[in-house]
């Protein structure tokens, strides 16, 4: 059995919680038992489960995993305290905000000999596995993704970070991708703000990547991908799964923890994670460069 503690009791954490008590029976995920939670907060007992110190959590010897649950802004130093400790960590996504920080945990998570993973719940969606099969080997001409949603909540950092997801589906779709231009538009009295990303395809196809953010905006996706032959303007409808997609990621991340995942894998999402971070961090520095 592996022991974790979940740091920061939010929405994701109080999943990670949930779902390690209820874990879907016969799979990875049923070797890990909670032992606490963390929180900046004095809480009582969550779903039967306590509070404990973050220095308990790091010198307990029952406890070998963390769940980094907090603010994105909180990420990268709860991380680096769990790796120091030799412990495994699950941060849900961004990892950091910033590309050399994520390198300089993933060396760390090497010398240590412990497994550093990155949540990415939005590629294991039924839309998103319907939308890869769709367009799987059709050649992009053009593109735009369009997010919007409601008002950024505080430390949760700049958008192409706190976004990740989106531009994580759009390296997934359509490979590696480098940044031609960034612009932020913001109205800050409002809590209005929207992230332009032009982006290129490895053959020089443009990819527009938006995320546009206000309290009376819907949250959803609006694509426009051209192809030689036709337009794709909907997400494939697709009915939702049976196991939730925390569980799902959860399964995944136990998978690695006990060695069912091949290096050959391991490897590959490394190089997109770092890659994603790696083009957040160049959209941040276009968009805010005066
Ligand atoms: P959240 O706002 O619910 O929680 C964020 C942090 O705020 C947590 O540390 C939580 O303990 C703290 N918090 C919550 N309520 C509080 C209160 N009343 N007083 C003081 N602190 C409080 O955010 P979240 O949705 O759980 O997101 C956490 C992380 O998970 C982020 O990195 C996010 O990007 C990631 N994530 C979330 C989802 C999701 O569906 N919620 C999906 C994918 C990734």
């Amino acid at each position: 059995m592996w022991g974790a503690v979940v740091v920061g009791v939010g929405t994701a954490g109080c999943v990670r919680i949930r779902d390690m008590l209820v874990p879907l029976p016969g799979s990875p995920a049923a070797n890990l038992s909670v032992k606490g939670f963390i929180s900046r907060r004095s809480l009582d007992p969550h779903q039967g489960v306590s509070q404990i110190s973050a220095e308990e959590a790091v010198t307990r010897e029952d406890i070998h995993v963390a769940f980094v649950c907090t603010e994105n802004v909180l990420h990268e130093d709860n991380i680096r305290t769990f790796l120091q400790a030799g412990k495994h960590v699950c941060v849900e996504y961004p990892m950091t905000m910033s590309y050399r920080a994520a390198v300089e945990l993933w060396d760390l998570a090497q010398k240590k000999g412990v497994t550093l993973h990155e949540e990415h719940i939005e590629l294991l969606t039924e839309d998103f596995k319907a939308l890869k099969r769709e367009i799987q080997g059709k050649i992009l001409q053009e593109g735009t993704l369009h997010f919007t949603g409601g008002a950024l909540k505080p430390g949760f950092g700049f958008q192409a970070f706190s976004g990740i997801a989106r531009l994580t589906w759009l390296v997934e779709l359509f490979g590696d991708l480098s940044v031609a231009a960034a612009t932020m538009e913001e109205d800050s009295g409002n809590n209005y703000s929207k992230m332009t990303a032009k982006l290129l395809t490895s053959d020089n196809r443009p990819l527009t990547w938006i995320e546009e953010r206000g309290p009376s905006l819907p949250r959803t996706k609006n694509i426009n991908f051209h192809f030689e032959t036709y337009t794709l303007t909907q997400i494939p409808a697709a009915p939702r799964g049976d196991v939730g997609l925390f569980m799902q990621d959860l399964i995944h991340f136990s998978a690695k923890l006990t060695g069912q995942v091949s290096a050959e894998e391991l490897h590959k999402e490394k190089t997109r994670v770092l890659h994603c971070l790696e083009l957040a961090e160049r959209i941040q520095q276009l968009a805010l460069k005066k």
